[in-house]
């Protein structure tokens, strides 16, 4: 495959922005390889710039549900744009996309629209600090919501566990706010509420976690969650910025049948413009600017191109309602993985939830991120790297969610499955380049 206009741009893009990125996991450093620079997207199908052409599994990191390119999207984007781009005034659009989404999530009576998940999360937390009166959080061990300074965070040692900044240029105090518990662990939850629970403002979770790779909750969990909150007086947030319109029309809180007090969206919401939007109950969300004492703001919020597309995407899910066919599909593709790698005595646990997926080259499943962890990165950056080479995207890093979205079909699932299972039945690729073996069989 050749790459060279790729590598010559990508050369070019390090000597302008560090890393030659935007976002740092765009330079596949996780996998040890040069980055795939895209030049345009068609449904399921991405092209880098040398037009090599890929399954596209990463879909903008889940925010193209439809794949990219969808027509009617596109005029809508381009119908908005040609009434103005923005004004920094209320426009009639960002009714209409707030509609949608309060319809969905009975939990949402207000919401407000900002410009990506981590304002949103951002803006959540501080608003729950403004209606609590508290100042501290509880936050989950390998969830990610964005990167606002007291999120940047990692567990430190001792009996309470506080968490330390994961990021230079974070001071300790902005992260001794947030105190770090065990995903799937409702005992550790309760830990932290025994020691502090009069001083925590929030309980701040993915209701699936998506960003230690796929992790669903295990039964009982999110229920314990609102149970404490009920309890304790703290507020429940649910972080959908990946869940929300993509696992259920309502996200986890409809799978899940758990309502959240405030709930965090960005991603599918956009339809791939940035985007982010928090919202929740009415006497929460009347703490807010300009009705309460607690601000938040934004020149671009509620931009009118964005609100647009975000409007226009969601209104072609409610039309296909893909959500069952959608998980069918990716399960089809994932039980394909997990069987051609069960023949070859490949050891991979799929972590799945609807069209979310994880592959984890682990010898048992994955239910916190302690196990996602020590699941192999290095065998999956071999794989996706053998992937990317037969001209299929997975996620660039081991422990991010790979998507399928409405626009991909059987035929690209059974070429992926088609592809895995020659790399798998290549006993030298599986003992030398994904290191799992060399296991007796082969021998
Ligand atoms: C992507 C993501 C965010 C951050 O959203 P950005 O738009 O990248 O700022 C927050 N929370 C979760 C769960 C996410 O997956």
């Amino acid at each position: 495959m050749d790459r060279a206009i790729s590598q010559a741009v990508f050369d070019r893009a390090q000597s302008l922005m560090p890393g030659g990125v935007n976002s740092p996991v765009r330079s596949f450093r996780a996998l040890g390889i040069p980055p795939l620079l895209a030049s345009h997207g068609q449904g399921p199908f991405i092209y880098d710039l040398d037009g090599n052409r890929f399954i596209d599994y990463l879909m903008c990191w889940g925010a193209n549900i439809l794949g990219h390119a969808h027509p009617e999207l596109v005029q809508a984007i381009t119908e908005a744009s040609r009434r103005g781009t923005g004004f920094g005034l209320s426009t009639e659009v960002e009714c209409e996309l707030a509609e949608i989404v309060k319809e969905a999530f009975p939990s949402i009576d207000l919401l407000r629209l900002v410009n990506s998940g981590t304002e949103a999360v951002m803006s959540a937390v501080r608003l729950a600090r403004g209606y609590t009166g508290r100042d501290k959080i509880i936050a989950f061990e390998g969830c990610y919501h964005g990167h606002s300074d007291g999120l940047l965070t990692r567990a430190g040692s001792g009996l309470i566990t506080f968490a330390i900044p994961s990021s230079a240029g974070v001071p300790d105090v902005f992260t001794a706010y947030t105190l770090l518990a065990r995903y799937n662990d409702l005992d550790s939850v309760e830990h932290l509420c025994r020691v502090r629970g009069d001083q925590i403002a929030a309980i701040l979770v993915e209701p699936v976690a998506g960003n230690m790779g796929v992790v669903p909750p295990e039964p009982g969990f999110l229920p314990g969650l609102r149970g404490i909150c009920d309890r304790t007086g703290s507020l429940l947030i649910f972080d959908e910025v990946i869940t929300g319109f993509r696992i259920a029309w309502g996200g986890a809180q409809q799978k899940y049948g758990v309502q959240a007090d405030l709930t965090t969206l960005g991603k599918i919401i956009g339809g791939g413009l940035p985007v982010g939007a928090f919202g929740g109950r009415q006497d929460i969300m009347e703490q807010l600017a300009p009705v309460g004492e607690v601000y938040q703001a934004g020149t671009l919020s509620g931009n009118p191109v964005v609100a647009s597309a975000g409007k226009t995407a969601l209104e072609i899910l409610q039309r296909l309602d893909p959500y069952d066919s959608l998980a069918a599909m990716t399960t089809r593709l994932t039980d394909g993985l997990a069987e051609a790698a069960a023949r070859a005595e490949v050891p991979l646990q799929i972590g799945q939830v609807g069209s979310m997926f994880t592959l984890f080259f682990a010898d048992n499943p994955v239910t916190d991120y302690a196990a996602a962890k020590a699941a192999s990165g290095k065998s999956y950056a071999r794989f996706a790297e053998a992937m990317l080479n037969k001209g299929i995207l997975m996620p660039p890093s081991p422990w991010e969610a790979g998507f399928v979205g409405v626009a991909h079909t059987e035929e690209e699932i059974s070429a992926t499955i088609a592809h895995a299972v020659e790399m798998f039945t290549n006993a030298e690729f599986v003992n030398e380049e994904l290191g799992v073996g060399p296991l007796p069989s082969r021998a």
